[in-house]
């Protein structure tokens, strides 16, 4: 039995199409790849020390101002609760950068 001549040129051009879709593909992930190496380079290189909290992460709890406990409720004087956002520490994380360092 013979393969008609059509039949031929369709199966070498289906061939070649997937040839050409999985070289495609190939390039494009390796772009990709590469793109994504070369943001986190640029990035990194870019990156500059955060000026709210000057690279150092935290900066003053910015409720209790760095003390660490609230007076509360405010009415009756003398009584201490816990900073909610610090939870005592006196340091916040810095809203800036979150926490990061660099921005
Ligand atoms: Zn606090
Ligand atoms: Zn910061």
């Amino acid at each position: 039995m013979l393969r008609s001549p059509v039949v031929q040129a369709v199966g070498s051009a289906v061939g070649t199409l997937a040839l050409a879709g999985a070289g495609t593909l190939l390039v494009v992930s390796v772009a990709s790849g590469t793109a994504t190496q070369a943001i986190k380079v640029y990035r990194a290189r870019s990156a500059l020390p955060c000026k709210a909290c000057r690279g150092q992460k935290s900066y003053l709890c910015q409720v209790c101002r760095g003390n660490a406990v609230l007076e509360w409720p405010v009415s009756s004087k003398g009584r201490l609760a816990l900073c909610p956002v610090c939870k005592g520490s006196g340091e916040q994380n810095c809203l800036n950068c979150l926490g990061e360092g660099k921005v």
